[in-house]
């Protein structure tokens, strides 16, 4: 089919994105919804996967729920096999769920290394696995995983963070080099600083906020529906011979020194 603006239409897509009960998961279901696709709300809490999803219902988005924590090898299989022998196919996995651990490298609690590591990196390698299976079989399927901007920049205090993202970076590489010739596009999307509850400590920073505005060529923070357009292109069509890239929604912070 030659391109048209369809090309970029999610009609009938079942996205699942993890980590969607709020902040940048939740926005991009909503604009994945508005391109068309049913979208699957991922929370570890119950309630709070099915009132996000009814609230997305009533915004005119087709809606689902999945409950698991992207940590849990055992549950997040149970739950996605079950979604796709009663729902159907994933056709579209947003690797989103993520979390950020302050302290000066020296002092890092190794505790705390390995909470973030396990959210950060082994989730998105179980969930994919998990989602993947299927998506060979049926010889097509579009992960996105949501990188950072450190997935290439260092700051001081979160060097594991950046870390764990610049893995998910590589980890989407691989992705490409063994499920390409399956049919899958694997690519990152990597948002600069955009103002969420993870982001709460540098936001009530004034400082920061000030030093980020005048560092980021656009002058400003992200608004995280401007996130939206990349995942929807990354999801579509459009992007069918896009792959193993990572895509940064950073107002140009990644470009300038
Ligand atoms: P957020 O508001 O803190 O949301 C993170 C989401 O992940 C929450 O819904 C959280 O659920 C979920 N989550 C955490 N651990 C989980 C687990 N084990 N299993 C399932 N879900 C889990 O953060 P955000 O700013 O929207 O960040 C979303 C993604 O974007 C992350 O990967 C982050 O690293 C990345 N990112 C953010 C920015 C930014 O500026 N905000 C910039 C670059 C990259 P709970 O509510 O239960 O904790």
């Amino acid at each position: 089919m030659g391109f048209t603006s369809d090309s970029f239409r999610l009609d009938g897509r079942r996205a699942l994105i993890t980590g969607s009960g709020k902040g940048i998961g939740l926005e991009l279901a909503r604009g994945l919804g508005a391109a068309g696709a049913r979208v699957v709300i991922n929370d570890r809490n119950a309630d709070k996967a099915r009132r996000v999803a009814s609230q997305l219902q009533e915004e005119g988005i087709d809606a689902d729920f999945a409950v698991f924590d992207v940590t849990d090898r055992a549950q997040l299989l149970e739950a996605i096999n079950h979604l796709e022998a009663t729902r159907g196919a994933i056709d579209i996995l947003v690797n989103n769920a993520g979390i950020q651990r302050r302290a000066p490298l020296e002092d890092f609690d190794p505790n705390d290394w390995h909470a973030l590591m396990r959210v950060n990196l082994d989730g998105v390698f179980h969930v994919s696995q998990a989602v993947a299976r299927h998506m060979i079989a049926r010889g097509r399927g579009k992960i996105i995983n949501i990188c950072s901007v450190q997935s290439e920049l260092a700051r001081p205090t979160i060097a594991p963070y950046a870390a764990s993202k610049g893995a998910v970076k590589m980890l989407t590489k691989g992705m490409c080099a063994e499920w390409a010739r399956h049919g899958i596009q694997a690519n990152g999307l990597a948002p600069g600083y955009f103002a969420t509850e993870m982001n709460r400590a540098l936001v009530d920073n004034q400082e920061f906020s000030q030093w980020l505005c005048k560092r980021t060529p656009a002058g400003r923070w992200g608004r995280v529906e401007e996130l939206c357009g990349a995942a929807v292109f990354l999801a579509s069509p459009a992007s069918d011979f896009i792959n193993g890239q990572t895509l940064f929604v950073d107002g140009g912070l990644t470009s300038v020194v």
